[in-house]
């Protein structure tokens, strides 16, 4: 009987895990590692940061996605190097043989001229990121009222975000509601008016990749939250209290953001030249890795730059889901000597929420913000969790959140210390 085709998938997120369930019922082994043991639903990873959410709502175990799909195995592993001469994976936990590999490791933060103090930023790529800053936040408004009356608030109160995409509006718009509705009930004795939430965007509008409506809109809504927005704002040096915008002004605090953009997480071992210079893996119409044999890449690490869209893909979690799609059934095709199909991104449109009955949207044929924009955010991102559990906890959280005003508790659970 002829061999079963090994087919290694690196990174259980959109891609990974899409690509892993188009696999059930075929005849093909497949192995699936990540270094977490859990998806994790990073569109709403700002809800953990701001209290919104519970982390168990938007992580779901992988073992348990896979439960009755038999031709799977997990291994919880970080992936070290490839091998393309050979087709084997270094991990943490030893070696693996490929027939095919399939990179899907996501991105991880760019921080720019940043990276050498990368340790004093708050980034929000991970679930233990979204705790940190959590923490540490409502660690600063504990200390704020054991602070004697001659020692400044400012440092410890004031909150930047660098970064004016999705994820940047979206942690503004939270901390803002946070700020309104569940401080001055939890921190009776706190003078909330000391609280500040600044927005850097180095760019001239919010949400780039959005439409002038949407970018407008957002603008409108953050500034109406009593947020401070900065466009065309460059931060240029922040050592730990104070950051200096390219201006020359300054601000002080101790609690920086960094929303501000990303970069393939790569793996050592592929071919220089598949690499692209915004540190992403390059990739044909086909998802394969240039310069190399049985190697794909899809999603945030890979890169398909083309005439018409210089800079690859947009990093979203639809386009990984429909490369992941269209790569198990070319590869099947492969294995079948059939020929295979180019990828062509379907946009279905974007969308963002700033808060309460705040979103924005984006469809092909249709741009509209307000209360339908949000109950529609809304209704995407509950149905887009994985597991019924995950869903009804979600659901139940901002339904009770919808109607008290109020939010889940801002545990301090794992104390944060900065480096
Ligand atoms: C805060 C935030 C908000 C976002 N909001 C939206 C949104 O509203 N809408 C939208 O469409 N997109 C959004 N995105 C982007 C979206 O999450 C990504 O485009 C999507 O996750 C990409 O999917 P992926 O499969 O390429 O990678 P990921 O989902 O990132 O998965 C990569 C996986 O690879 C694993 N991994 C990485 N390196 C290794 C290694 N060396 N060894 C083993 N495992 C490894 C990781 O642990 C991870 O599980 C957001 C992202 C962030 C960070």
């Amino acid at each position: 009987m002829a061999q079963k085709h090994k087919i290694v998938i690196i990174g259980a997120g959109f891609g990974g895990i899409t690509m892993a369930k188009y696999f059930k019922k075929k005849n093909v082994d497949i192995l699936l590692i990540d270094q977490n043991n859990y998806h994790n639903f990073q569109p709403l990873m700002y809800q953990i940061a701001t209290g919104g959410l519970e982390p168990y709502s938007i992580a779901y175990p992988v073992r348990r996605i896979f439960r009755n799909q038999k031709n799977i195995r997990f291994r919880m592993a970080k992936v070290k190097s490839v091998d393309v001469e050979d087709k084997k994976i270094k991990t943490s936990v030893g070696s693996f043989a490929y027939d095919y590999l399939i990179i899907a490791t996501g991105s991880k933060s760019n921080f720019y001229d940043f990276e050498g103090i990368k340790n004093i930023l708050f980034p929000l790529k991970s679930i233990p990121d979204a705790l940190n800053m959590r923490s540490f936040i409502f660690q600063n408004l504990e200390k704020s009222l054991t602070r004697q009356e001659n020692e400044s608030l400012e440092e410890i109160l004031n909150i930047a975000i660098v970064g004016g995409g999705p994820a940047g509006i979206e942690l503004a718009g939270a901390l803002a509601e946070m700020k309104q509705y569940v401080i001055p009930k939890d921190f009776p004795d706190l003078d909330v008016s000391k609280l500040s939430i600044n927005l850097y965007q180095s760019a001239p509008r919010l949400l780039k990749t959005m439409s002038d409506e949407a970018s407008q809109k957002s603008l409108n809504y953050l500034q109406k939250l009593g947020i401070n927005v900065f466009l065309n704002s460059r931060v240029t040096h922040y050592d730990g209290d104070e950051l200096i915008l390219a201006d020359g002004s300054s601000f002080k605090t101790d609690t920086l953001i960094w929303t501000a953009g990303v970069k393939g997480a790569l793996i050592k071992g592929l071919p220089k030249k598949s690499i692209s210079r915004s540190g992403r893996i390059l990739v044909d119409a086909f998802n394969k890795v240039r310069h190399s044999d049985s190697v794909f890449a899809i999603g945030d690490v890979a890169c398909h730059n083309t005439e018409e869209n210089p800079r690859g893909e947009p990093m979203l979690a639809p386009v990984a889901n429909q490369q992941g799609k269209l790569l198990a059934k070319n590869i099947i095709r492969i294995i079948n000597k059939k020929p295979i199909h180019p990828f062509e991104y379907k946009n279905r449109g974007a969308m963002a929420t700033i808060g309460r009955k705040k979103a924005v949207v984006d469809l092909p044929n249709w741009k509209f913000q307000g209360t339908f924009a949000w109950f529609l955010w809304m209704f995407i991102h509950i149905i887009s969790l994985i597991g019924f559990r995950n869903k009804f906890v979600a659901f139940f959280d901002w339904f009770t959140n919808y109607l008290t005003y109020d939010k889940p508790l801002g545990l301090i659970l794992r104390p944060h210390k900065r480096k």
